[in-house]
Formats: C-alpha cells, structure tokens, sequence
C-alpha cells in the first residue's frame, strides 16, 4: 500500500472533504434562501443528502480529515493558525448577543456593551462560521435558555446527545414552536445588516477571506480555504455544538441541579471555555464562564483585553454574594442527599427507656453499658478493639461517662461519636444517681 506522505495526500480525499463538509455547514442556510424555500424537493434534497453525508462523521470522516490535518500541517500551518482568530470571534459574538435574553428581562444591561467598530468586526467574523446569522442564532438561543429540557427547547439533550448536537439541525421539530422576542435585535442596525446579508458575509468572511490571505501572503490558496475555510467552520461548528450537547451531559452541577447544564473541563477545552455551563445558565448575564482563576476561558480574557483597550466597557457580572449564595445551596441540597444514604442509627427518641434500677440491674447481670449525655450504651463488642484499651473503657461500664468522653479521658472524635450510634441501645428516664457521678470522677483518676 502506498504510504501517505506530507503534501501526497490524494487530491480526491481532499475534493470529498470539502463537498461533505460545505454540506454540512451550510445547508441550513442554504434551506433558507428564497429559491430554495419555493422549492420543496430541492430542500427535501439538501436535506437529505446532508443528513447522510453528516452521519458518519463522528466515526470515519472526524478520523480521516485530523489525519489530512498532520499530513499537511506544515504547509498550512499559518492557515490553521487563522483559525483560532475567527473561533473567537464567534465566540464572542454569541457570548455578545446571547446575554440579550436576560437584558430584556430583570436587568437592563449586556454582559458587556461594545463599541461599533467590534460590533461589526463580530458580526463579520461570527458570520464566517456558518452558525446562522445573529438574530437566527440569538433565536435558538433564547429558546434554548427560556425552555431549557423541556420540548421547547430547540436542543434539548433530553432528546437524547445526537439530537442536541446535531440532530436539531438536520430533522424537523415536530413540537410548535413558541415565539421568542428578538426584536430588540432586529433593530440593532448591525444585526439586521448582517442577517440581511448573513450568506454574502458569511462566504467572503469564512472562504473567501482566508483563501485570498493564505494565497497572497504564503502561496498556499488551497490550503487557505480548505484549512482556514471549511475544516475551520466544520470543527469549530463541531466545537459550537458541544455547548449544546456536552455542556449538557458531562460534569458536575455547582450552582444548580434543577436543569442540566454542567461544569467540565473536558468541555471547556473542546470549546474554548465554555465549559462551564452551570454558571453560565445560572448566571446568564455575567461576561464570565468560568469564574475561577484557573477555569479556562479565553472569552472572558478577550473581552477583559477588550476593555483594556477601550473596546468594550460596563463589563457585567452577578454579585458574588449571589454566587456564592447558588453555591452554598446546591452543595446543601447534595449533602441533604448524601444524609439520607447514611444509616445513622435509631433515632434516640425511638429508643426504649432504662430507669436507674433497671440500669443497675443489668450492670449486676454482667451488661457492659455505659451511659454517655443520658443515652444508655452497650459496648460490649467494643471492649477489646477499644483505642484507648480496654481498660479505660471497663472502668466507665455501668457508670456515666459523660466527661470522661468528653475530655475527662480523653476528648473523642467525629469518629468516635459517629461510631457510638452503632451501640445506643436506649436512654435513662432520669439523671444518673449522685453515686454514680462519683464513681465517673474513680473512672478519670484511672486516666
Ligand atoms: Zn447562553
Ligand atoms: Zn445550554
């Protein structure tokens, strides 16, 4: 078999890669264009091809296309390096704009506001990730913060994984939609502007753009669109879709347990920080997703930076009073949880009562009891693997050992007042009798 070598990789593989991947990048938007809509078979076409092509990807053309990516890395490095440009700024165009649900709402402010000239350049480069246009985008993800789980929303991972990654773009919702308010975007003019234009934008932004850099800069126009084109918007949108799907299936749930957005740092890292979802549905309106020092978010750099530099301003985030109020409540509910799958023994008020002579009866018996704050305790399996020996602990039977539990002996642990519960077999109906107090005092000076 003929070794694959860098720059030998077969012309065909490449022309295979691109057909299948503007497929999957674009025929949402290829659906939308007018001709398309008049067209049913058309549509049903794109569809359908779409859905077949996109299919396999995760198994055989994810595989074959990183291993395209090695193969020719070294002559497109500068090209993929492109890529990462444009990742964020998508990013933050979505981080932008999605903060947009809650403004309308109880707050009147964005996460961040940002100057015209940002606004545009995020809307130009949001735009060459072939994600939908803002408004389009914004709509989905409104719909998606307001119903989220529930059949409303349009990526609910409680259709299952394939469903809130890909599968909601590929297949018709079934369930009415309700209408969600995004007219305060629709009269952003630069929003408008970019959706009037999503298609136009989005093909001299996202192919066009990279081709022509990559060629005129470094001869390399094939591996400008191929690398910093259409692999860019293929894993990047791959990238995007995790939010939707891991963010929503893997990790732990700080803040709230009620939805399912989670925390990870596995998905932060395949989506450039946004791993950190329960926050970020928590505490919608915050520039912020990962919140502490080390939790990876360029965005949130980025946007730091972009203050610095007088881009952007009124960065917003919630109170940490607030946040730290979500933590301390989930943290008390799952140890409310954990509370109940530990068998804590009968509860004192359900134990039987001893009088004092019944008490002492027992003790004549041969009974190893011993009283400890009026619960009555049988120690007998406890003798020999006692810590402190057993004589200490032979000298408390059938006294009450309060204080010398308690320090007078030794001042025992968590452990070893958990490790009590395994022992209480009932409670003294009244206080122990003065002897006994004087007996417990023979029992100190043994220490
Ligand atoms: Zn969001
Ligand atoms: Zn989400």
């Amino acid at each position: 078999m003929k070794r694959i070598q860098k720059g030998n990789v077969p012309k065909s593989f490449d022309v295979a890669v691109c057909i299948n991947l503007l497929l999957v990048t674009s025929q949402e938007d290829i659906s939308r264009m007018p001709w398309v809509q008049s067209r049913p078979r058309v549509k049903l076409t794109i569809k359908l091809v779409s859905s077949l092509v996109s299919l396999p990807y995760p198994g055989i053309n994810a595989g074959s296309t990183s291993g395209l990516i090695v193969f020719k890395y070294t002559e497109s490095r500068k090209a993929i390096a492109r890529c990462g440009y444009d990742y964020y700024s998508d990013r933050q165009q979505g981080r932008n704009y999605d903060i947009e649900v809650v403004k309308r709402g109880l707050w009147s402010h964005k996460a961040y506001s940002s100057s015209s000239i940002l606004e545009i350049y995020l809307s130009v480069a949001g735009a060459a990730c072939f994600q939908g246009s803002i408004i389009e985008w914004c709509k989905d993800h409104r719909r998606h913060h307001r119903y989220v789980d529930t059949d409303q929303d349009p990526y609910s991972i409680n259709k299952g994984f394939w469903h809130a990654h890909m599968g909601w773009l590929l297949w018709k919702q079934t369930s009415k939609r309700n209408e969600v308010d995004v007219s305060d975007l629709q009269s952003n003019p630069i929003a408008a502007w970019q959706d009037r234009n999503f298609s136009t934008i989005a093909i001299l932004a996202g192919l066009v753009f990279p081709t022509i850099v990559a060629g005129i800069f470094w001869g390399d126009w094939k591996g400008g669109l191929v690398y910093a084109g259409i692999l860019r918007i293929f894993f990047f949108q791959q990238a995007t879709f995790c939010v939707n799907s891991l963010a929503h299936w893997l990790g732990s749930q700080p803040f709230d347990d009620t939805h399912s957005p989670r925390d990870h740092i596995f998905t932060a890292l395949v989506t450039f920080g946004e791993g950190y979802h329960n926050f970020h549905h928590e505490f919608p309106f915050d520039y912020r997703n990962g919140i502490k020092w080390h939790q990876y978010d360029p965005s949130k750099w980025m946007i730091f930076t972009w203050e610095k530099l007088g881009l952007a301003s009124q960065l917003k985030r919630f109170s940490s009073i607030a946040i730290k109020k979500g933590e301390f409540k989930q943290k008390q509910k799952q140890l409310e949880i954990l509370r109940t799958t530990i068998d804590w023994g009968t509860p004192i008020s359900q134990l039987p009562q001893f009088t004092p002579d019944e008490f002492s009866v027992a003790i004549r018996n041969g009974e190893k009891f011993l009283v400890i704050e009026g619960v009555v305790y049988d120690v007998q399996s406890f003798i020999d693997a006692h810590p402190g020996g057993t004589k200490a602990i032979n000298s408390c039977v059938g006294k009450n050992a309060t204080r010398a539990f308690n320090g007078g002996i030794y001042f025992h642990s968590n452990a070893a007042r958990n490790l009590l519960d395994d022992f209480r077999i009932g409670t003294l109906v009244s206080d122990v009798p003065e002897n006994r107090f004087k007996e417990d005092e023979k029992a100190v000076e043994i220490s």
